[in-house]
């Protein structure tokens, strides 16, 4: 009898094992193939230059974004996957910066860090050439001591320090999703809590994490008083990954020494880097070429508050988080 009920007891619970293991597998099938169609898509994009994005159909993207695409199409976007032509970046200028104010300012930018031996080696270079650069931060880097204490180096080193958002969500899908706000403010004020702790200043210049942002997103941080960043030369460095050391001074040969003829060579730069994508060999030798290439086509090497026209006017005095408004339409 007692064996009876052990092979009783044994084969429901073989059955419910199976059962809950098929569940499982679908699920993650589904949420794989829904991530490989939107890194596909993104790739796609991406590996084309911003001119061939405007042969895109709307409708093409709409059908490939899934999840994403509800989001994106729900509330104005303003992303740089979606801003083909600089003609089009003018009608977004009095919110997103994608250039300097004054002609012939080139800013170089740095995301995703602090990343301790790749900020020191970034900085080593930055010191040799005597250039003053900007690094947008992820404030959850910051928790950790090695990282803080290469984020303080970066600021004692005269470079300017922004805001890259908490831990780098794309915050047209986290407001859709969330419309009280609350990871909106976790992300920017936990963030310059977190910024005014461990370095002593809370960043005014902000880059959206992916370059993604919605119109309200972006009218509301303005009205706080952020300088919201985008860029408008792309390194494309996130993208070779592991060709990166070839790569990166490719984006800059192609931009400054070889433009392609129908591709006008800009004015004024905000060029972009991740320092995720940087190996810690060969950085030195790498920008001491794409410095010397920037200077030598007679651009100035500046902060972002410089790039604005606004030196001093890089980090908030102190912050009044309640009396903060939101611009977001129901
Ligand atoms: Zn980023």
């Amino acid at each position: 009898m007692r064996l009876y009920y052990i092979l009783k007891n044994l084969f429901s619970f073989s059955i419910f094992i199976l059962i809950v293991n098929s569940i499982s597998k679908i699920i993650l099938t589904n949420s794989l193939q829904t991530k490989t169609k939107l890194k596909t898509f993104l790739e796609k994009i991406n590996s084309e230059n911003y001119l061939k994005i405007k042969k895109f159909k709307l409708e093409k993207k709409k059908s490939n974004l899934n999840k994403f695409s509800r989001y994106k199409y729900k509330s104005k976007i303003l992303s740089h996957s979606y801003v083909d032509d600089w003609t089009n970046y003018q009608a977004f200028s009095n919110l997103l910066i994608f250039q300097c104010k004054y002609k012939n300012d080139f800013a170089l930018t740095w995301d995703d860090g602090p990343h301790d031996n790749v900020t020191n080696s970034i900085l080593d270079i930055l010191k040799i050439k005597n250039v003053t650069s900007t690094f947008f931060f992820l404030a959850e880097r910051l928790e950790n001591e090695t990282q803080a204490i290469a984020a303080r180096r970066v600021y004692q080193e005269g470079h300017q320090i922004g805001s890259h958002s908490y831990n780098h969500p794309n915050l047209t899908i986290t407001v859709s999703e969330n419309k009280n706000c609350t990871e909106l403010k976790h992300q920017i004020f936990d963030s310059d809590r977190i910024f005014r702790d461990k370095i002593g200043v809370s960043p005014k210049f902000f880059r959206p994490p992916f370059g993604d942002i919605t119109q309200e997103i972006a009218i509301t941080l303005k009205n706080w008083g952020y300088y919201i960043v985008l860029w408008n030369l792309d390194t494309k460095d996130w993208y070779w990954e592991g060709l990166e050391k070839l790569n990166i001074v490719k984006s800059y040969n192609d931009e400054l020494k070889n433009p392609d003829p129908d591709y006008k060579m800009k004015d004024s730069y905000i060029s972009l880097q991740h320092e995720h994508s940087m190996s810690i060999e060969g950085t030195i030798e790498r920008y001491s070429y794409i410095i010397d290439l920037i200077r030598e086509k007679g651009f100035n090497l500046v902060s972002m508050a410089e790039c604005v026209g606004r030196p001093d006017d890089k980090y908030f005095e102190e912050i009044d988080y309640e009396n903060k408004q939101f611009f977001f339409d129901d």
